[in-house]
């Protein structure tokens, strides 16, 4: 068990966690974040174009270097590892990790989501040799190929966009005619000589022989089934809350971590913000408001405690 007791442990490394040791660490509290190997979702971001202020587009990657470096000139201080178990002995919250143990007396979790998978036949047997979560990740290798994007979210628009720059022919499946994606999002695809959008179609199998050569579909108008040839899949069917390790938290019917205004959750102490909370719009921008308040809040309960 470490002897030191933080002030404050922060659970994971992107944008909400980041603003969090900010705040937290300006306000003169003693700053852990513990981060993932792989880094969130913000990483995988090619162009974050809508963050106010960021003016022309800044990459996921360099967002993300600025406020680990603003935090850490703050004081925060970073340790990598996943955080295995989170218990909460008398005033003092312990976190695991396989390698060294932490303790703190006011913890944030943003530990974000993970990508939703299909659950269709050749999804796994593919996955890493054609089928991808990650545009920014796994693009580069279908340079002048044929590519599809499975979603019709945010994030199906955004990375058709990105691997519109590299493949030959981008095609956006979804299975509904209407798009949950942002309209002006949207609107630019549509735009987009090499980007074909193919609604009303539910995908059935991955196909291939080593790598992807087609995928199944079904048209939901007529029922019809078609092979859509295409050397790449790129899923963005929604995302997962990274709560595993946290069963004791409040969750909704989606397991997204309740939380009041505060970001407070039903446990004393325990703080969340970014993706992993419920609510209804996942930004960057929100993931650094949320990160904000629950530094504010953790700072606030110290004082109290
Ligand atoms: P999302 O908004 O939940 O969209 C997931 C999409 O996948 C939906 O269109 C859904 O179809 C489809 N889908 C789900 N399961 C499917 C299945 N089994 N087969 C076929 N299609 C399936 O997820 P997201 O796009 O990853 O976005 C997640 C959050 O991040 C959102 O809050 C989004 O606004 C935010 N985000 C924001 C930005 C930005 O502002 N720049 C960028 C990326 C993400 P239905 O529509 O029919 O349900």
């Amino acid at each position: 068990m470490s002897e030191k007791i933080f002030d404050l442990a922060i659970i994971g490394g992107g944008p909400a966690g980041l603003t969090a040791a900010q705040y937290g660490a300006r306000a003169a509290l003693s700053v852990l974040v513990i981060e993932g190997a792989m880094g969130g979702q913000a990483l995988q971001i090619s162009e974050l174009e809508n963050y106010p202020g960021i003016f022309p587009h800044i990459s996921g990657w360099d967002f993300s270097d600025k406020m680990k470096a603003q935090a850490k000139e703050f004081g925060a201080v970073f340790k990598t590892g996943m955080v295995v178990s989170l218990t909460k002995q008398g005033s003092i919250f312990s976190i695991k990790c396989p390698d060294a143990d932490f303790c703190a007396r006011a913890v944030i979790l943003a530990t974000g989501c993970k990508p939703q998978h299909l659950g269709i036949p050749g999804e796994e047997e593919f996955a890493g040799k054609g089928v991808s979560y990650c545009a920014t990740c796994d693009g580069p290798f279908f340079r002048n190929k044929r590519v599809c994007v499975i979603g019709g979210g945010d994030s199906a628009f955004e990375e058709a966009r990105f691997l519109a720059n590299i493949a030959n022919e981008v095609t956006l499946i979804h299975r509904r005619h209407e798009f949950r994606a942002q309209k002006a999002i949207v609107q630019r695809v549509a735009e987009n000589p090499k980007i074909k959008i193919k609604s009303g179609f539910v995908p059935l199998e991955i196909r291939g022989n080593g790598t992807v050569s087609s995928i199944l579909l079904k048209n939901v108008d007529t029922g019809a089934e078609e092979v859509f040839e295409t050397n790449g899949v790129f899923i963005f069917a929604g995302l997962n809350a990274n709560t595993e390790i946290f069963t004791a938290i409040r969750t909704d019917e989606r397991g997204f971590i309740i939380t009041d205004e505060n970001m407070a959750t039903s446990i004393k102490g325990l703080f969340c913000a970014g993706d992993v909370r419920s609510k209804p719009f996942r930004q960057v921008v929100t993931a650094c408001g949320d990160g904000a308040i629950a530094a504010h809040s953790a700072e606030r309960f110290l004082e109290e405690s």
